[in-house]
């Protein structure tokens, strides 16, 4: 069994020294548990947040211990009786290894007719349960409004775009370089803008006529402080993530804009509000799986993955992700299906 423990805290970017690779035996089952094996691992920016002691909604993952993360498994054995060798399942008790040991807590079955296993990884799974929540049911989009989202390649951002789409909204989405610009275009957005170009700010002005109603946060700095000026009387930004800063070790340099945000948010009345997926609204996952699923279907929804091979290619994919150099969801394909 390999494992990919935590070695050290990273300090700005991590990278492969912030991990020990550990051999260890395949784990025994007792009464009521199931032996998993890894088939997929997913790579996301939450996980920069676990490797730091920072406080945080999450507990840090200790320093040797196997790394946290969403995984796709197949059931070795079990003697559990929900579970038979075989099955499908995501897991979020495994993390960054070959094989591990469940008692059935977060742990989910999956059915492999319904598409490929790994996008429970991804669109239907907790980015695009991210997605949902946080336009549907913080941002309230209405038919006609002006809709902005950043890391619009990536499965929290591409999901959100879509739906705005099927919301009826104009949609404004925005993503590193030209490659991942033209795909945006591609998507059958309303504007695609690259946050690269030096005239970012102006473009997105230019992009957002009416101002903006919604902004989807996912990535702080730059970008939201292109957005801020154009709010809207009223406007919504569902706060999911600022991934900009992630690897940030001090303060941003530069002017403080914070006070002047604060009376653009409070003078406009724009609410802000911050969540974290499965802790307020694991309760409409349902609601989520259902739309979804019936949204890819019928092809309303496209989704983008990008797997890398071998479990000790995740400690680099970590990093890479966080500078945007993924195109689509990132994952490892950690084992044969
Ligand atoms: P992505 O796959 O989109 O990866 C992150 C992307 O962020 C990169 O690909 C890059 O895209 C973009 N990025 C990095 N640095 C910058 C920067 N300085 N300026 C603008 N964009 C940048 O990630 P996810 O879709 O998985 O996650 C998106 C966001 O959602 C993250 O902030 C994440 O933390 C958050 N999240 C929050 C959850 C919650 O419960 N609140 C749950 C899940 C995710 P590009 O090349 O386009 O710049």
């Amino acid at each position: 069994n390999r494992q990919l423990t935590l070695a050290s805290r990273p300090a700005g970017a991590p990278g492969k020294d912030n991990f020990h690779l550990k051999l260890d035996s395949v784990p025994q089952i007792e009464e009521g548990q199931l032996l998993l094996r890894t088939v997929y691992l997913s790579l996301d920016p939450y996980m920069r947040g676990r490797m730091s002691d920072a406080k945080s909604y999450a507990e840090p993952v200790a320093i040797g211990e196997v790394m946290v993360g969403g995984t796709v498994n197949r059931v070795v054995a079990s003697r559990h009786p929900d579970y038979q060798a075989g099955d499908w399942v995501v897991s979020y008790t495994v993390g960054w290894q070959d094989y591990g040991v469940s008692d059935g807590s977060m742990l989910f079955k999956l059915n492999p007719e319904h598409g490929p296993v790994s996008h429970a990884l991804g669109v239907l799974g907790m980015p695009g349960f991210t997605a949902y929540m946080g336009l549907k049911d913080i941002g309230q989009p209405e038919p006609g409004e002006t809709l902005v989202v950043a890391a619009a390649t990536g499965p929290v951002g591409a999901t959100v775009a879509q739906i705005g789409k099927i919301m009826g909204c104009r949609v404004v989405a925005i993503a590193g370089g030209e490659q991942k610009r033209q795909h945006l275009e591609a998507m059958g957005v309303d504007v695609a803008l690259d946050h690269r170009d030096p005239d970012f700010a102006q473009k997105l002005a230019e992009a957002c006529p009416k101002g903006i109603d919604i902004y989807f946060e996912n990535v702080g700095g730059a970008v939201f402080r292109a957005v801020l000026p154009l709010l809207n009387f009223r406007a919504r930004i569902p706060l999911c993530g600022t991934v900009s800063g992630y690897n940030a070790v001090d303060l941003p340099e530069g002017p403080d804009h914070l006070d002047m945000a604060w009376s653009i948010l409070q003078t406009r009345r724009v609410k802000v509000q911050g969540f974290i997926i499965f802790d307020d609204y694991g309760h409409r996952y349902e609601e989520f799986a259902e739309e979804m699923a019936r949204w890819v279907a019928e092809g309303k929804i496209e989704y983008l993955e990008q797997i890398i091979d071998g479990l000790e290619a995740a400690p680099e994919g970590l990093r890479d992700l966080l500078e945007g150099k993924n195109f689509g969801k990132l994952v490892v394909r950690v084992g044969p299906d």
